[in-house]
């Protein structure tokens, strides 16, 4: 069981699995977020700490990217289809010797949609 937790502590996750590998995706929103992308089921993770979040949707609005109201962190993107099995969760926020044991994958979100490691 790993924890998340923005700056100020009001939005914390706890995640059933540590992940194997983290998602740094050079896309246009990810690029200047500078977020890694843990992926899972939502069915894994448990959110902890419920403090508001601001939301940001863009082009199809297919996802909103959450942000800790108070401290400003992203802390995780949700899909806007309940039925979509997948959540990313900002691997940032786990504590440092999680994330170095997570594998950094490079993924070309912004043209080809493939992993180019
Ligand atoms: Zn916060």
């Amino acid at each position: 069981m790993i924890r998340t937790s923005c700056h100020c502590g009001a939005v914390g996750f706890e995640i059933e699995t540590a992940p194997s590998e983290v998602t740094d995706c050079n896309c246009s929103i990810c690029r200047r977020y500078g977020v890694l992308w843990a992926y899972y089921s939502p069915t894994l993770v448990r959110r902890v700490e419920g403090g508001p979040t601001e939301t940001y949707e863009w082009n199809n609005h297919a996802i909103a990217f959450h942000r800790c109201r108070a401290c400003g962190c992203v802390t995780h993107w949700s899909s806007n289809d309940p039925t979509r099995d997948r959540m990313g969760i900002n691997a940032r926020l786990m504590e440092p010797d999680v994330l170095a044991a997570a594998r950094v994958r490079r993924l070309d979100g912004a043209v080809s949609e493939r992993y180019v490691d």
